[in-house]
């Protein structure tokens, strides 16, 4: 049993998000083995005994993820200084109870017209993971562009250009129709995709993202659904 911290533990375990979680402890609502628990930072391990309002729960770390279909518009940050949406609201309200007590990260971003694959997950390591430059995760793109790139343009995007930020790795390139090019990227820098199309002459008119690592969409618009343990151990 890896050693947490109360507070932690409670979000891991999906009791409570941290802020709230900190809140009932401070209020004395939270026992530990068979006391009131103060400290937020309390040493708490799988086998603690915790009660929150005298209701016992195991502190089972339990990684959650889950995939979220992201439409057009809403922006994946945590504020909304623009009033558009973000995905965390969108995501909260098709979310059951029983997944609203723990506090979701976004794995990665999307731009606010780009639709598709978004990972959320309750487990910092996960995200830290998954987003790090080092893992190399390839993600699948599908952007429909301007004009028909000939097969000497995907030799380009496959072997790498230098954009303003330095050359890219190699990617994967492929047309689905004359005007859609498939782009699956091991990196992700700051709007990649259309930085790449636009290099080689094919501005980008609708981008959306079909696969991260293993894991690949298959809701509906607007839809989540949570990934098994082998998409988690496994995929990412
Ligand atoms: N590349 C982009 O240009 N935009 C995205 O949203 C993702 C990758």
């Amino acid at each position: 049993a890896r050693a947490d911290w109360l507070t932690r533990a409670l979000g891991r375990a999906g009791v409570l998000p941290r802020a709230q979680a900190e809140q009932a402890i401070g209020e004395g609502r939270v026992e530990v083995d068979g006391r009131v628990e103060k400290d937020p930072f309390a040493p708490v391990g799988a086998r603690t005994r915790v009660r929150v309002d005298g209701v016992e729960h195991a502190l089972t770390a339990r990684v959650w993820a889950l995939m979220f279909h992201k439409p057009a518009g809403p922006v994946v940050h945590g504020s909304d200084p623009e009033g558009v949406g973000t995905v965390f609201e969108r995501l909260r309200a098709v979310l059951p109870p029983e997944l609203q007590g723990f506090e979701w990260y976004a794995v990665g971003r999307l731009d606010r017209d780009t639709t598709g694959l978004l990972l959320f997950s309750n487990d910092e390591q996960l995200v830290r993971h998954a987003t790090a430059p080092e893992t190399h995760l390839p993600k699948r793109y599908v952007a429909r562009v301007e004009g028909a790139p000939t097969e000497e343009t995907l030799g380009r995007l496959r072997m790498g250009l230098t954009l303003e930020d330095g050359p890219t790795r190699l990617a994967g390139a492929a047309l689905r129709e004359p005007d859609v090019v498939v782009l699956t990227l091991t990196e992700g820098r700051h709007h990649q995709v259309k930085r790449m199309l636009e290099a080689v002459g094919h501005p980008v008119l609708t981008l959306h993202r079909e696969a991260v690592g293993e894991v690949v969409l298959d809701v509906a618009e607007g839809a989540f659904r949570t990934l098994t343990d082998e998409e988690v151990t496994e995929g990412l």
